[in-house]
């Protein structure tokens, strides 16, 4: 697999997927498929994989996004399995709004929306809700709605 973060594809830059350039490191380093293999509640390339309904290859199998993602921290990549690629259909619109840590960066909530010809996907990512010190599990609530008209007013744009 292509160290290439996703944020050198096309689609995700139209999109915004990659975040802001506040850890060069990581975006020069971190891959899409340890991205997704780790499935952080509140990672970005999660939220486009489910948005876009990609598919995520591995040495030895396919499989949908809405299959991937089981759990906070789980996939259903069993322990000796390897993402060897990830297949993004294009399209027509698309747009990623995160509200970001303003420490790390880290989204604390972000939703990818997507306009395909068959229709719309929403993909909400840190929408675990949980009361910590970053957001209370209100606030969190509180930013999916904001954020998604914002990206659908940008997909529009
Ligand atoms: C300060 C900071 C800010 C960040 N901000 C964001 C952010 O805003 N948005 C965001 O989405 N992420 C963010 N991240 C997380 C970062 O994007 C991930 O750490 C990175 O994408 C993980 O990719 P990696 O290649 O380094 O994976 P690794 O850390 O090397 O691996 C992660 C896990 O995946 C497994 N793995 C790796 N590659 C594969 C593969 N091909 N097949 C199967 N399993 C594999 C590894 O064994 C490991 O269990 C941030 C991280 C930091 C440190």
């Amino acid at each position: 697999m292509s160290r290439s973060t996703p944020n050198c594809g096309a689609c995700c830059r139209r999109s915004r997927i990659s975040p802001r350039t506040s850890a060069t490191a990581r975006c020069a380093l971190g891959t899409l498929g340890g991205s997704l293999a780790n499935n952080d509640p509140a990672a970005c390339y999660p939220a486009a994989s489910m948005g876009l309904d990609a598919t995520i290859v591995t040495q030895r199998r396919r499989i949908s996004s809405s299959d991937f993602f089981v759990g906070m921290y789980e996939t259903a990549l069993e322990p000796d399995e390897l993402i060897v690629a990830v297949e993004f259909p294009v399209p027509e619109r698309a747009a990623y709004e995160k509200f970001r840590n303003p420490a790390s960066h880290f989204a604390l909530v972000g939703v990818f929306v997507a306009k395909f010809a068959s229709g719309v996907r929403v993909a909400v990512t840190g929408a675990n809700l949980n009361d910590d010190m970053h957001a209370s599990a209100e606030y969190r609530a509180h930013l999916i709605p904001v954020l998604a008209a914002r990206a659908v007013a940008r997909a529009n744009s």
